[in-house]
């Protein structure tokens, strides 16, 4: 054991940090990024909030991102009904890969554990190691589905902490029925977290668990601007929750954790929403697209609720993945069994997709 490893924690001894490979490829599908580049008119609008905040950087930002939430409190109000959401249910930070370990940090730890069901998405269980909490895999049906006995069982077994739920699921794609929140919520003594950073391209954009926070002060909806608003380089994440958890929130948060440039940035991008929600229409048009056209090809895939779509039936997938990726086209091979995961792109790549797969299916059937 080099000098270095030796001083490491022992928990983090030996692990490996994530990756998603990173290739040079002409289409990447691998990621669960928005395929369209930010409008024209956006970034505009992005660079004017920016510009205002140009002259101020020698100060702090507002640490408590007060515009920013109260911004993203009216887009939920906007899109989706408010569900009487205001500034103080919702809390921003850099993705919402920092609000949830933000969660972990304030209510795992050592000594806590959080329960969830893989597969999932893959920095859950390396959230809950980066901050000393043990991660429990409950696993899930032979389908990858989730029903409420499954949920309501496994919670009762472990007696977590805190449990991660993710609606729609990465990589399955599939959203949560409410009863399965419901069950977790009741079964659970602890803190109650939906992943919903796909929420946007539900098929049914009611299958959102915002309508449930009320009366129940620990449950835990968390949200990104990654993926529906294109915003993935900008890293802005927030949650809705009860306000009390909000406010706990504030001891684990490094003070000035969102520079002013990513609140100005989200700003400019909230303003422009109903512009940006005429991609995820697209978006989901070929991700309907490529699920009906796997399926034609006789391969089994579920309708997703996603901007990704799981295939599954290949007797070679990392073979086929290879030959995918030989024609310029990258997509993710998450490790399950005769599985890949690809994600919707603009209507060339994702022909480019099709095409690519389609020879890939001939040369390994
Ligand atoms: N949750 C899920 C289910 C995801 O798939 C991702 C990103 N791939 C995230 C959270 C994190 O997104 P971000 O940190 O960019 O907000």
């Amino acid at each position: 054991m080099s000098e270095i490893e030796n001083l490491l924690r022992e928990d983090l001894r030996g692990q490996s940090p994530y990756g998603a490979p990173q290739l040079e490829v002409p289409v990447q599908l691998n990621t669960n990024e928005n395929a369209f580049p930010i409008p024209d008119e956006v970034a505009a609008k992005v660079a004017e909030f920016i510009g205002r905040e140009l002259r101020g950087l020698n100060r702090y930002p507002d640490r408590d991102a007060t515009l920013l939430r109260s911004d993203l409190a009216t887009y939920l109000a906007q899109k989706e009904g408010g569900h009487g959401l205001t500034v103080d249910h919702v809390w921003a930070a850099n993705g919402s890969n920092e609000i949830l370990q933000q969660l972990l940090q304030a209510f795992g730890g050592p000594g806590r554990t959080v329960l969830g069901f893989m597969p999932s998405y893959s920095m859950h269980p390396l959230l809950a190691r980066g901050t000393g909490t043990t991660f429990v895999d409950a696993g899930r049906e032979a389908d990858y589905t989730l029903s409420p006995a499954y949920v309501r069982e496994a919670i009762a077994k472990h007696d977590p902490d805190l449990v991660f739920l993710v609606s729609p699921n990465n990589p399955t794609g599939t959203a949560l029925d409410d009863a399965v929140i419901d069950a977790a919520y009741e079964a659970a003594r602890g803190i109650v977290i939906v992943d919903e950073a796909y929420a946007e391209f539900a098929r049914d954009p009611r299958s959102t668990a915002l309508g449930r926070l009320e009366g129940r002060p620990r449950l835990v909806v968390t949200r990104t601007m990654s993926k529906a608003f294109a915003f993935a380089g900008a890293r802005v994440g927030y949650l809705a929750a009860d306000p009390e958890l909000v406010e706990k929130l504030l001891l684990v948060r490094l003070p000035y954790h969102l520079s002013s440039i990513t609140q100005a940035a989200a700003r400019g991008a909230l303003a422009c929403a109903a512009q940006l929600q005429a991609e995820v229409d697209e978006l989901k048009h070929q991700r309907d697209r490529i699920v009906k056209n796997l399926r034609a090809k006789g391969l089994p895939v579920a309708d997703s609720d996603a901007n990704f779509v799981l295939v599954g039936g290949l007797r070679d997938a990392a073979g086929v993945w290879r030959a995918i990726l030989d024609r310029g086209v990258l997509i993710r091979d998450v490790g399950l069994p005769g599985r890949l995961r690809i994600t919707a792109g603009t209507e060339d790549e994702t022909t480019a997709l099709l095409d690519a797969f389609d020879q890939a299916l001939q040369q390994r059937p």
